[in-house]
């Protein structure tokens, strides 16, 4: 398994000494004229529920610059935690 680009950015703002965050974007597609709708994976989100309250927003920027929001909350309602 390799590391997607969320917990890259998570990863790198943590070691810079961020400790809070407010909400993520992301977009993916072939190109950018050809976006596709994408989420973080279930890994990214389970590592995030780790570092942001439940109502962490992510916005997906999909196909004609439509973007749809949701919390950390709605992708992963039962998330592991110690
Ligand atoms: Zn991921």
């Amino acid at each position: 398994m390799s590391i997607c680009a969320e917990r890259v950015a998570f990863t790198k703002a943590i070691s810079e000494g961020e400790t809070s965050f407010d909400y993520l974007v992301v977009c993916g597609g072939k190109s950018i004229d050809s976006l596709d709708s994408c989420l973080p994976c279930g890994y990214c989100r389970q590592f995030m529920t780790e570092f942001v309250k439940d109502d962490f927003k992510i916005y997906s920027l999909g196909p004609n610059n439509v973007i749809t929001s949701y919390t950390i909350k709605d992708l992963l309602p039962h998330n592991f935690s110690l």
